[in-house]
Order: C-alpha cells, then structure tokens, then sequence
C-alpha cells in the first residue's frame, strides 16, 4: 500500500515537473513573441514621434521663410516705388528689425542678381548652392554646402521674371544650435538630410558610432527606404557596439528634406519593458500560485484518500466492534442459562438443607452467583447499548411504583450497610407519566447501588422533583446525594468510560465493573435526558438525572413516604378489600390466562365471576342474565371490546344496560382514560391487573348493599399462615431470576404466593399453544393475528414478571401494528426463546415452591 502510494507520488511529481516546465517554455515564448510586439509597437511609435519631429523641423525653416517673405515685401515695395534704390532699402536695420534681434555674427543676408552680382550681402557662388538656382526658377529653397552652410533663398519678382533672389545664409557652427532638433531629452539625435542623401544640419554630437555606410545600417537604411515608399516615416532597429538602437527617418513637408534620428532601444523601451516585466512577473506569479495550487490539491487529494481510509479502516473497526458485542451478547446469553440452573438448584439446597456448613456454602455460592450474573448482565446491556440494539420502549407507567420498587431495593441494601436512607419526592409530582420505566429503573438502580457501594457511613439520599415544561411535559429529576468517599475532580471525566473503575486503592474489596456508569450515562443520552456529577474528595457525591417524560395523568403522586408505607404492608399480606358473594361480575377476555387472573385474582372476594371468551358470548351473555359488573378485554380477535360495547349499547334485549363496564387494555398509551371513556366506558384497568387497583374498581362499581366486610376469624387464621412463610417470601423479594420478575408477579398476584404459583403454572402450561399461535401466524405472514397474539403475550408475562419477554412482545406488536416485518423476523427467534426461559424460570420457581411445601 505504502509502495503504491510513493509510486503515485513520484508519477504525480514527474507530471507536475513536466507541465511546469511546460508552462515555464510556453512563458519563454510569450516572453519572445511580448518582444517582438513591443518592438513592433515601439517602431509604430518611433515613426510617430518622427512625424512629429519632421513638423518641428518645417515649423522652423517655416519660420525662416515667413521672415524672409516678409523682407521680400519690402523689398519689392521699394523696388516698385524707386528703381534704383533698392538696397537703400536693406538697410542694416530693417534686416535686423525683420530677421529678429536673435540674428547672429554668422547668419547673413543678401540679395542676388541673375548673373551673381549681389545687390546686397556678398555675392555667392551659384554652383555650390543649388538654392540660389533653384529659387531664379521661382521656388523657396533650402540648401547646404559644406563650405557656406545652410542656405535659406526666395525669389523676388519683378512683374513675371524673378528678379532677384534673397538668401539668409547660417554658418556651419550655428545649425544644430538654430536648427538641431532634440529628441528623448537629449538621449535621441536628429539630422536633417536632402533627399540625395546630402546633410542639411548635421547630428548635434559626434555620432561617430553612426555610418551609413556599414553593411548593416545599408541594410536598415534600404529597410527604411522600402518602407518610405508607402509611408511618410519610418524605423527599424540595428544593433552595433553601444547596443541596440533606432533609426528613424520621417518625410518633412518642405523642401524635399528628411528628419533623420537614432536612439537607442533602451530609451524608447523604458517603460514599456516595465510593463514586459510586470507581464512577466505576473505570469511568474500566476505559475508560482498554480504550483501551490497543485500542491494543495495533491495534499488534499492525498488526505482525501487518507480520510477515506481511516472511514474504511473505522467501519472495519465498528465491525469488528459490533461482531464483538454480538459475541458478548451471544456469550452472556449463553452464561446466563447454566448459571439460573446453578442458582436455581442451591437455591434448593439453601431451602433444604439442615446442616448449617452447607447452607453457609450455598449462600457463598449465591452470593457469588448473582454478582456473576450482575456482571453478565451488565456486559450484555453494555453490548446491546454498543451495537444498537439497545430497545428504550416508552410505556405509561406510575411513578409510585417505580419508585416503590426503586426504594425497596435501596432501602435493604442501605440498611445491610449500616447507612440510613431517605426519600423525598416532590408532593406535586404527576404520577401518572409516560417514558422508558425499565431503563429509568435501571438508571435509578445504579446511582443508588453506587450511592451505598461507595458510602462507609452516613447516608444516601434520593430526591425527586420535576419541572413542567413549556409543552406540558415534565421534566423529572432525579438527585442522589451520599455522604460516601466523593470523586477525585481529575477523575470525574473518567467516571464514564466503559470498564473505568477508580481510586482502586481505596475501592478495594467493592465488587464491580466499572460498567455501571457507561450504561447509564449511555441509556440518559438516548433518552435526551442529561447526567451530572458533582462531587467533592471525602465528602460525597450527588449524581443528577433530568429525564423528559410525557405526562398521562397530572393527579399529584402526594405523599410518597405513606404510600410507600402502604405498599409495604401489602406486599408484606394480602387482605381482600371485601367481600361481596351476592355480586354477579362478567369478565370477557380472548385469551384464557387473563381470565385465570381475573378470576384468581378475585378469588378472596367471593363474587361470582362468569367468563367468555369474545364478544359474540358476551352479547349473548348480558342478553340472558344481569351483571353488577362488566370486564370488556378492548383487544380481542373478530369482535373487538369497543365494537362489543357499541352493540350492546344498541341491542335492544340487553340486561345490562345499566351495568357499568370496565375496559382492559394492555394498551396504556398516552391518553387512554380519555379514549375509553368517549368510547361508553365507565372506566379501565390496564394490563396486567393490579389485584389492589381491581378490587378498589369493583368496591367501587358494584351496588354497595352487596358488599361485605372480611370475616374477623378468617382473617387470624389468614394472618397466621402469613406469618409462617413470610420469612421464605422475603427472600424472593429480591430478583433471583433474569427473566422472571418474582417479586413483581407476586405484586400482579396480589402478594398471593400461591396464587402466584398457579398463575405460573398456567403460564407454562400454555406456553406451547401460544407458542404456536405466534409461530404459525409469524410463518403464514399474518401480520394481523400475529399482532393480536404478541400483544396478549405482552400482558399475560408481565402479570406473572416476566419482563423481558414483555418487552419484546410490546415492541413486536408495536412493529405489527407499523408493518416493520423486518424488525419482525429479526426477533421472531428471540421472543421464542425468551418464552421458553421465562418458562423454565417459571418451572424452576413452582418446582422450589412444591420442594418447600
Ligand atoms: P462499578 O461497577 O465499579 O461501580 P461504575 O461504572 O458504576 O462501576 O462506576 C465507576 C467508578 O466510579 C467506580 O468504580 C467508582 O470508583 C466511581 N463511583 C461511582 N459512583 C460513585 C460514588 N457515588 N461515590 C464515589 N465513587 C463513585
């Protein structure tokens, strides 16, 4: 891999370096071909500047000529008014006075005759000045010798013939002063030449450099001269041991004279070179970004990749974790069925046994046994939180009897301590919520657990109090404060991390994982709820849950501590509420273990009790006898209890019309009081059935004229067998079991072991019809049945403790009623297997009884 990645390096490099360097070749060329337009350019701008110079040059012999027009006028004037007066005319001044005061010692004046006399001035030789020829002819002329210097003639007339002819002549040593023209500041040189190549005024310094007749000035001169053909100036370069220069050459108006020029290319071109470099340099700079431009994306290419590859080596990694939970699930769920044996079988030999030595072994091997499953148990929420398969399932739920439970558990194990334990529980509190009750059990369980665990003396304190929130939910929150070793503030961020135990030196002897806390704050973050710690070394703690709940029933849970005491008592024994034998109770119901419930549940009561199992029996029933009251299961198959009630409201033979009836539901969803009562209800109970909370319905539905008082005797008798196996039944108060929650199926039976027994029995007995019920339907893809037969399932364990197995079956009629079939077939397995624990539990437990009768 790493071979491969340094190949591609290399081959990305080479590409790089070879596209730079062709980009470097390319600038080159822009560089030549930026050269060449600007030597082009420059030319173009030369023979402008020529064209310019050329116009200096002729206003100036202009000017000459004006001057000397202006003589020609006088003279001419006195000529015509007297014929041999001419020269009377040149006086000194006057010339002087029309030539200018800037006249030198070297400029002079004259007039000639045809035959080379001169009138006025000395007379010149005509074959050296072809001027003086020319303007005899009648022309304005400008000529040069090399001998008499520059020339300026006129012609004067007299009538048609020219008569004379005005010369103004400049000596050799004035030209470039009078006449030189300047160019680039005194960095170019002009020359003014006659068309056959004659030097009018020479260049102002010594141009030695420059000769014409050079091989290769000819060659630029004749350049020029091809280019003059078709144009008025023109330049080109040539270079020679000063460096590169111009010669340029522009036609001037007048008398067939040439401004000649040469300057160098450094002197045109400054400036424009400046913008050639800055082309440049932006060019360079745009190559410079570019390569850091690649640079970048190739790094970012390569984290990219690498990126990619930490995502695949991460999903390998939260495979392999996932398969690793899964194992550990499959592990401890494997761990778990010999150790209920174990603990089953010495929970025998602690019944039976007689010799002290091996009850003190067996309750070595208990307490060893339920720490082991402690541990199974919390690495298997541990990997279920890990691999998602963590199910929070939001029910209603009574916060009394969450806290009920909550506390009983505490208070034995804070008692054991030597540790007090309080509660306070905001009186305002609604009790009837709406949330994930088993996770915040188990929530709760843990804080307190470690609350005792890590707490020598003194106290734990559980505070609960709520907050309604804006959208009528409730904020619950939950405190517990203990007087125990505190936290460490360097440790507190390591509270959580999974399998973190701390201060080991301090903790030892206490049994744990270090797991508690990772499934809790894991179980507090998927139910949006928040954990805080607040802590001080040797002092104690106070771990804060705040849990969102939805509110069901805003009736305040009042005065926790007399409820608790309360319940206590009841779980402590069983007395029915009354007695009413003369009372007629119909309890319809599709599935036969919630009659026996009913039924059993009732038993003490001594009312009759009729049952049926759908709502055709139940129409025709109250068609043929009157009941005091009505038991009406709401979900039942063909004819469900609210299509029942409608009937029997509309059926014109009913005896019951006045009877009021109850409505059993396993569905406690949010509002289901409401929900029944709009249906005709009088009232509901939901699933399973409290014995206490029917009884309390029943005393107050059923005619009061029926209803009796216990018998005074049968309740001493009663309370003696109460006695005598009260101290077996504190043992079960604590859950021995995985699946089955004994202390909880004995509250659904009313605190009745015996009854509890029977309802276990029936349970087992049931097990493989029902079982079949939910197989057949689950093969035949009969969402609807299937549906119908989980959502009994989840009613009837609850009601014998087998909390799990009602767990899954909720969830599963919940994914019935959605259609998630996938989630269906994914736990089909599983909820047969879990039936087939919580039986064996259930067996195990009848077995123990009957060991003990
Ligand atoms: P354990 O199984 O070790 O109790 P937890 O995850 O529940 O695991 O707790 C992790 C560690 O946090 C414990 O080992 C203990 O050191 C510390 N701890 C938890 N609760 C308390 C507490 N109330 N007081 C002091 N230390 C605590």
């Amino acid at each position: 891999m790493k071979n491969k990645l340094g190949d591609r390096k290399i081959k990305i490099a080479v590409g790089m370096a070879l596209f730079i360097s062709v980009l470097v070749i390319v600038g080159i060329l822009m560089q030549f071909k930026m050269r060449e337009l600007l030597e082009e350019y420059m030319e173009k701008q030369l023979e402008i500047q020529a064209g310019i110079l050329a116009e200096q040059a002729d206003e100036r012999f202009q000017a000459e000529f004006v001057n000397m027009n202006l003589l020609a006028g006088y003279i001419r004037k006195a000529g015509m008014d007297e014929e041999s007066g001419i020269w009377n005319a040149l006086e000194e001044e006057q010339v002087k006075e029309i030539a200018g005061p800037a006249l030198k010692e070297h400029v002079s004046f004259g007039l000639l005759e045809l035959d080379g006399n001169a009138v006025y001035g000395k007379a010149l030789d005509f074959t050296k000045c072809s001027g003086i020829v020319e303007s005899f002819r009648g022309k304005e002329a400008v000529s040069y010798s090399e001998e008499a210097g520059l020339l300026f003639t006129i012609p004067i007339y007299s009538g048609n013939n020219v008569k004379y002819v005005l010369y103004k002549l400049y000596d050799k040593s004035l030209l470039v002063e009078e006449f030189g023209i300047t160019c680039y500041g005194g960095a170019g040189m002009t020359l003014l030449a006659s068309e056959d190549g004659q030097i009018v005024v020479p260049f102002a310094k010594e141009a030695g450099s420059v000769s014409f007749e050079d091989p290769e000035m000819e060659e630029v001169v004749s350049h020029i001269r091809e280019k003059m053909n078709v144009s008025t100036a023109a330049a080109a370069d040539y270079k020679d041991e000063s460096g590169k220069n111009f010669l340029f050459v522009a036609e001037m108006n007048s008398k067939d004279l040439y401004l000649v020029g040469i300057v160098p290319e450094a002197v045109v071109a400054e400036g424009m070179w400046d913008i050639s470099t800055l082309v440049l340099w932006v060019f360079g700079l745009l190559l410079l970004l570019f390569a850091i431009g690649t640079v970048y994306l190739f790094g970012a290419e390569e984290k990219a990749k690498e990126s990619d590859e930490l995502r695949k080596a991460k999903a390998a990694a939260e495979k392999a974790n996932r398969s690793k939970s899964e194992f550990l699930a499959n592990m401890s769920h494997e761990i778990r069925t010999p150790i209920n044996a174990v603990m089953g079988m010495n929970e025998m030999v602690l019944r039976e046994s007689q010799d002290e030595n091996i009850k003190e072994y067996a309750q070595n091997i208990q307490s060893a046994s339920r720490n082991l499953l402690a541990l199974i148990n919390d690495i298997l929420d541990f990997s279920k939180i890990e691999s998602g398969k963590m199910e929070i399932v939001e029910e209603s739920y009574h916060l009394t009897s969450l806290l009920n439970d909550v506390v009983n558990m505490i208070q034995v194990r804070a008692e054991q301590k030597g540790l007090e334990f309080h509660v306070e529980v905001d009186k305002e509190l609604p009790n009837g919520l709406y949330g994930a009750e088993t996770r915040i059990r188990q929530i709760m369980v843990n804080i307190l657990t470690n609350g005792v665990k890590y707490t020598k003396k003194g106290s734990v304190s559980l505070i609960v109090r709520g907050e309604k929130q804006e959208d009528g939910s409730l904020l619950l929150k939950m405190m517990v404060k203990d007087t125990g070793i505190g936290i460490r503030e360097e440790d507190k961020q390591k509270l959580f991390i999974d399998f973190q135990r701390l201060d080991m030196a301090v903790n030892q002897g206490i049994e744990g994982t270090g797991l508690g806390l990772a499934i809790t704050s894991r179980l507090v973050e998927r139910m949006q709820g928040s954990l805080t710690v607040d802590s001080t070394y040797g002092e104690g703690s106070t771990f804060t849950v705040c849990l969102p709940q939805k509110i069901t029933d805003s009736e305040c849970i009042g005065d926790f501590k007399e409820k608790y005491r309360v319940y206590m008592q009841r779980q402590q024994k069983y007395h029915e509420s009354f007695v009413a034998p003369e009372a007629k109770i119909l309890v319809v119901d599709d599935n036969e273990m919630n009659l026996f419930v009913v039924r059993s549940l009732l038993k003490k009561t001594e009312v009759q009790i009729t049952e049926c199992k759908s709502g055709r029996e139940c129409l025709e029933l109250i068609a043929k006898e009157k009941f005091h009251v009505i038991l009406l299961d709401h979900m039942m198959p063909e004819m469900d209890g609210i299509e029942t009630l409608r009937r029997a409201k509309a059926m014109e033979e009913n005896l019951c019309r006045e009877t009021p009836v109850i409505a059993l539901t396993a569905n406690a969803i949010l509002g289901a009081r409401d929900t029944y009562l709009k249906e005709g209800f009088d009232s509901y109970l939901s699933k399973p059935i409290d014995g206490m909370e029917l009884e309390n319905m029943l005393k107050n539905y059923i005619p009061k004229e029926l209803l009796g008082e216990r018998q005074e005797e049968k309740q001493k008798q009663e309370d003696k067998q109460d006695k005598e196996i009260s101290r077996e039944t504190k043992k079960e108060k604590e859950p021995l079991n995985e699946y089955l929650d004994t202390s909880l199926g004995m509250q659904y039976s009313a605190g009745n072991e015996e009854m509890y027994r029977e309802f276990l029995s029936m349970f087992c007995d049931m097990k493989e019809e029902k079982k079949q019920n939910i197989q057949k339907s689950f093969l035949e893809e009969d969402l609807e049945n299937y549906t119908v037969y989980v959502h009994a399932l989840k009613s009837t364990s609850l009601s014998i403790g087998g909390k799990k197995l009602s767990e899954l079956a909720a969830r599963l009629e919940k994914a019935g009623r959605q259609k998630e079939i996938d989630f269906i077939k994914e736990h089909e397995e599983e909820l047969m297997e879990l039936y087939e624990l919580t039986a064996e539990e259930a067996r195990v437990f009848i077995q123990g009884e009957k060991n003990r009768e």
